[in-house]
């Protein structure tokens, strides 16, 4: 790495804007040591815009999902959480902390299956403390049905046989092959109208930085709880609902900012 790419990397810890950068910093890093592809960072930056009008912080509407999502992998049967670039890159501590609370195993799945994509990714998540993997033996992987994209390549011991699967930064070709295989799918997305929003059976309006800690926290709390105290989350949960809910935040919280800006502005 050359002196001009380190001074790219420094981001001021007084910044007023330092998690995101540094955040940002991560993808970059990512995409230069193959962990995230290029177009990784187009759909982080499509992240962050939603992040904004969001108010970058975990609402109470996105923590009604959490739980619910939460509730609905401890009561699984075979849960699994796929992983890909960009959620390597940003968060493997978290993933692999999240897997081991609700023993869902991790599974690398990607869009973009460059040579040495999975190997270096592997490596990001052993490095971080994971084991187990899926995903990683590419003579072993067999294909689900109606889907054209790299995704479809799965673990026959993972994803082929989940009942649920944990989608972070989904792409909705997957999410619907998915439901079509009855599996039920936990979105974490902040576009709360992409595809994979829309068709999952829960939906984390939230960024994947925020939502993993949160869920796990929330397993703490939710361990102590009954089956049935657990059927009862779900069920009183509507995602239809909350995704209308994340939608109004969202106007409101635009006109709010409209206000603010035209009192800035002095008109
Ligand atoms: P769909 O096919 O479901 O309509 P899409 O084509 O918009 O989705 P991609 O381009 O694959 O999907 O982008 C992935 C999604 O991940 C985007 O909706 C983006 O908002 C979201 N996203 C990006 N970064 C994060 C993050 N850190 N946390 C949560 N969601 C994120």
């Amino acid at each position: 790495m050359n002196s001009n790419e380190n001074q790219d990397h420094k981001v001021p810890k007084d910044h007023p804007r330092y998690q995101s950068l540094n955040y940002r910093r991560k993808i970059i890093e990512g995409m230069r040591n193959l962990i995230t592809a290029e177009a990784g960072l187009i759909a982080h930056g499509r992240g962050e815009c939603f992040d904004y009008i969001l108010g970058e912080k975990t609402n109470s509407i996105a923590k009604k999902a959490i739980k619910a999502a939460v509730a609905l992998l401890l009561l699984a049967k075979k849960p699994v959480i796929s992983v890909n670039g960009n959620t390597a890159a940003l968060c493997p501590k978290y993933l692999i902390e999240l897997s081991n609370a609700v023993n869902a195993p991790l599974e690398i799945n990607l869009f973009y299956r460059k040579e040495g994509r999975i190997g270096i990714i592997k490596k990001v998540l052993e490095n971080a403390g994971a084991s187990n993997l899926l995903g990683i033996d590419e003579e072993k992987m067999v294909e689900i049905k109606d889907l054209s994209s790299n995704r479809r390549i799965v673990d026959p011991n993972g994803i082929y046989l989940a009942d649920v699967v944990l989608v972070p930064l989904e792409d909705g070709d997957r999410s619907e092959a998915l439901k079509k295989l009855n599996k039920q799918v936990i979105a974490v997305d902040l576009n709360p109208l992409s595809r994979t929003s829309l068709c999952a059976d829960i939906t984390i309006v939230d960024n994947i930085v925020r939502t993993l800690p949160e869920m796990i926290k929330i397993v703490g709390e939710l361990k102590k709880f009954s089956e049935n105290e657990l059927k009862k989350i779900i069920e009183n949960f509507d995602n239809k609902k909350n995704i209308q809910n994340t939608l109004d935040l969202i106007i409101n919280y635009i006109e709010k900012q409209k206000e603010d800006a035209f009192e800035i502005l002095g008109t």
